[in-house]
């Protein structure tokens, strides 16, 4: 017995070693002037503070909805995750105050921490800016050192290697956010060619950006720009923003080796073909793209499974984003509905879900009434009606006498049937069953 536990005290911190630590910056971190706030549609700035509400576009907020998810993806998968903060803050900013900064932490303390935690890989996450309303949108990830040479061996692999995924909505067959460049190619640039400038740290390290002054691989990630007006009222969406942390996550995997997410996602707009994005404040879409649809606000979004079952629903925002998401779904077939006022309700589009993969889903919807979904069918589940033998022949009939399935009855027990009142027939044995779900 002795020696058991000896053996078990001796296994269980090599285990725990064994775990890769990866450490996570959210970039800015409160509702202040340095947190990029910008206007939309429905926050805009406010008189009072010259900054929107704090449901309005800070990268603050959109970092950290990122950064949340990626850590909870990583922690789930066995990851040591170490984030820079997990919360935004304060409210409401005062400037100069003692706490004003609580969440906006130094970035050489930041760099100083993941060094001295060891981590195996940093990350600090970010969106790009140009002037406010160009129509630039792509990604860039920067490491430190030149465009020639890492200054910490692994960067640039760890850049190359999480590039697709990240890249993986802006190539999708609906281009969610479209790319000027980069469409085949990558933008991963070391930080001292970048800027065309340098400095040395008191530890000796040589580069520009301050959050990456570290001794360990990783790099900085501008996942698109915040200046493209429409790209900013989606990120308004924090599912749309999870999804971002979800795609650095799978790429994450896939440079540790670690196994690749057995379920999937789907993430879509909705949009009006009849209607223009023309004459509203900040949003200045690119010409030719989606973009100029309108997106229509409150849809709702049912998604059914293959047998008709319904698996979510989803009400999209008020943000002019048209935004749905669903998550963590096995791979397969799906259905998906829409609903809003003064649109027809939608015929099905089908999406087909893959392992480890996001699949984008564009619709447009047709002004017109709008109806109530046609009823989810449901999966039977009956099982065991006295008399009725497995082997036996059965058939089902809907209270119109009308028969609706037939088979052997071994088979029932998982048929999808719409919701209603059914009468299930074998032999001489009649029983009456209702579907509900
Ligand atoms: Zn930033």
């Amino acid at each position: 017995m002795k020696h058991l536990i000896f053996l078990i005290a001796c296994v269980l911190p090599l285990v725990a070693e064994a775990q890769t630590k990866v450490y996570i910056n959210a970039g800015h971190g409160s509702w202040g002037p340095n947190d990029r706030p910008l206007p939309t549609i429905s926050h805009p700035m406010l008189a009072s503070t010259g900054r929107p509400d704090t449901c309005g576009f800070y990268e603050s907020n959109t970092n950290l909805w990122k950064c949340l998810e990626l850590g909870r993806r990583l922690s789930a998968a066995g990851y040591k995750v170490r984030q820079s903060r997990v919360k935004n803050g304060p409210y409401p900013y005062v400037a100069n105050a003692a706490n004003a900064q609580k969440y906006n932490r130094p970035l050489s303390e930041i760099a100083a921490e993941a060094d001295a935690w060891g981590a195996d890989m940093f990350l600090s996450v970010h969106s790009n800016a140009a002037s406010d309303g160009a129509l630039a949108n792509y990604p860039l990830f920067l490491y430190r050192g030149t465009d020639a040479e890492e200054a910490c061996p692994g960067s640039v692999a760890m850049c190359k290697k999480v590039w697709p995924y990240l890249t993986e909505a802006m190539r999708s067959s609906i281009g969610f956010e479209f790319m000027s460049a980069y469409k085949t190619s990558t933008n991963i640039r070391g930080d001292r060619d970048f800027y065309h400038d340098e400095w040395t740290n008191s530890k000796g390290y040589v580069g520009y950006l301050g959050v990456l002054m570290q001794g360990i691989p990783g790099f900085l990630s501008e996942g698109y720009f915040h200046t493209y007006q429409p790209a900013r009222h989606r990120a308004l969406n924090e599912d749309w923003c999870r999804q971002e942390g979800i795609r650095y996550y799978r790429g994450i995997c896939a440079y540790f080796g670690t196994p690749a997410d057995t379920r999937g996602c789907i993430m879509g707009m909705v949009k009006a073909r009849s209607s223009k994005m023309d004459g509203y404040d900040c949003y200045t879409y690119k010409p030719d793209t989606h973009d100029q649809y309108l997106p229509l606000n409150g849809t709702e979004v049912r998604l059914r499974n293959a047998a008709g079952e319904e698996v979510a629903r989803y009400t999209v925002d008020d943000n002019y984003n048209g935004v749905f998401v669903f998550y963590d779904l096995e791979p397969g077939i799906y259905k998906v509905d829409t609903k809003v006022d003064g649109y027809i309700t939608s015929t099905t589009s089908y999406v087909k879900v893959t392992a480890n993969k996001t699949t984008y889903s564009l619709i447009y919807k047709y002004k017109g009434e709008s109806t109530e979904f046609e009823p989810a069918t449901g999966i039977a589940e009956v099982k065991g009606f006295a008399g009725i033998a497995p082997t036996d022949a059965y058939a089902v009939y809907d209270l119109s006498g009308r028969m609706v399935t037939e088979g052997l009855y071994a088979d029932f027990s998982r048929t999808a049937l719409p919701r209603g009142t059914y009468v299930i027939r074998s032999g001489q044995l009649s029983y009456t069953f209702n579907v509900d779900r």
